[in-house]
């Protein structure tokens, strides 16, 4: 049975993805730093708690998948939203809390993935970016550069890796329904005066389909590019986000 991880696969995005490999028959484990959303995972996935911004925890974690026979499929999920605030206003603390997790961790999970996946001259890397990586994000710097990052990341591992068989490409999400986007839903009404509908119908209005998208959306995507019907695709930036046409919409 092949063997996929997610990072932050105690929510959201994460969780979705959980869901949709193991019903494409994979062994699916995943790791959080949320040890109570780890625990409400079903119990058929191997659940770690780790910080993926920690060397030390990561290199534990690949050591357990090591011993348990190797990787098949990364998902480098984890990322946090930073502050919300004009980069003048960014604390050097809260760029690098940003920068670390949301850049550090995808590092950090292709780096101890990438000799398991030699060893077996075979393997999927997919690390989750967003619209932010694609056009910027106005009053959240720290998240929108970290998310370009995470895209030169994969296409610098999409060259190193290829000669051995192993294939790395970007998912970048748009607004997708859920807990974390209501977060942002309630502070952009407050601090424009608009009501939350107001806001949601202004990102919504910023895509051609007038859409915000699904974790099983993004996850469905996962598994695709993990999927042998994706063997010749590598390098790939790839939106699943309703087709952004207005990045900054002003509803
Ligand atoms: P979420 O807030 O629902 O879940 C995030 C999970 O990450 C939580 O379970 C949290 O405990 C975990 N986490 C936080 N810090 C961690 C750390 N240091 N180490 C390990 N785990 C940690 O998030 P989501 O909306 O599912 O987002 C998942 C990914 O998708 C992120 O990279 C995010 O930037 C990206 N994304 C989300 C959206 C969106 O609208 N939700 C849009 C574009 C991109």
């Amino acid at each position: 049975m092949k063997r996929a991880l997610i990072t932050a696969g105690g929510s959201g995005i994460g969780l979705a993805m959980g869901h949709a490999f193991e019903a494409a028959g994979y062994d699916v484990w995943v790791t959080d730093i949320d040890r109570d959303a780890l625990a409400a995972c079903p119990r058929t996935w191997t659940c770690c708690a780790a910080d993926v911004a920690s060397e030390d925890d990561m290199r534990r974690l690949f050591q357990e998948i090591a011993a348990a026979g190797g990787i098949d499929v990364v998902c480098a999920n984890a990322g946090v939203a930073g502050p919300t605030a004009s980069v003048e206003h960014v604390a050097l603390e809260d760029w690098k809390t940003c920068v670390d997790i949301t850049l550090g961790g995808a590092f950090l999970t292709a780096k101890y993935a990438t000799p398991l996946m030699k060893a077996a001259g075979a393997g999927a890397i997919i690390v989750t970016s967003s619209t932010a990586g694609v056009f910027g994000y106005p009053n959240r710097a720290p998240y929108a550069a970290a998310k370009w990052g995470v895209i030169g990341l994969m296409k610098t591992l999409a060259m190193e890796l290829g000669p051995f068989g192993i294939r790395a490409n970007a998912i970048c999400p748009g607004a997708v329904e859920g807990p974390r986007m209501e977060g942002v839903l309630e502070r952009e009404a407050d601090s424009k005066g608009m009501s939350r509908d107001q806001v949601y119908e202004g990102y919504a209005a910023g895509t051609s389909m007038r859409c915000f998208v699904e974790a099983r959306d993004i996850a469905d995507m996962a598994v695709f590019l993990a999927s042998d019907g994706a063997r010749r695709v590598s390098g790939q930036v790839i939106s699943v986000d309703g087709h952004t046409e207005n990045p900054d919409p002003k509803p």
